[in-house]
């Protein structure tokens, strides 16, 4: 067994990892030998100045800087605001369906053509909405799906 083992040991004991079968061997070294005293000395002095070191809180310079980055990493926000006129693709995005959707009520919904452009009045599209959600509210008791489920309406946030 050399010293460089014998340190190893030194160490796993610090930590309070040393197998019991090698603190009679190694306690039976360090008698013998001064260099591995000097290590033992050493590896106590570092563990006693690094408990006594104070616990760093991060600086309000490096917290900004990891929020910064995680706001980065984050999916976009859901836009929100969509002007008076919107266009097939903001529509899509304004009801929250895929653009073939719209495709499928494009003769249901209020639009007018500019321009060779279909666009949809925002203000018109509300009141269709509006319209169809009282389909959604039967008149007599409507077994399956509960009245209130917020799932089976489709609301407009303004
Ligand atoms: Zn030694």
């Amino acid at each position: 067994m050399n010293c460089d083992t014998y340190a190893e040991w030194l160490s796993a004991q610090l930590d309070g990892e040393l197998a019991a079968e090698h603190v009679v061997e190694l306690n039976a070294h360090l008698a013998t030998c001064e260099s591995c005293r000097e290590t033992q000395r050493i590896m106590r002095g570092l563990a006693a100045d690094i408990q006594g070191l104070p616990r760093l809180a991060p600086t309000d310079r490096s917290t900004l800087a990891i929020n910064v980055a995680i706001h980065h990493l984050a999916p976009k926000p859901r836009r929100v605001d969509f002007g008076p006129v919107m266009d097939v693709e903001e529509l899509a995005e304004f009801l929250r369906v895929p653009l073939e959707t719209v495709g499928h009520y494009l003769d249901d919904l209020p639009s007018f053509e500019l321009g060779g452009k279909l666009l949809f009045r925002r203000s018109s599209v509300e009141r269709w909405i509006e319209g169809r959600e009282h389909r959604f509210e039967p008149e007599e008791p409507f077994d399956g799906i509960p009245k209130n489920d917020p799932y089976c309406q489709i609301t407009v946030t303004r």
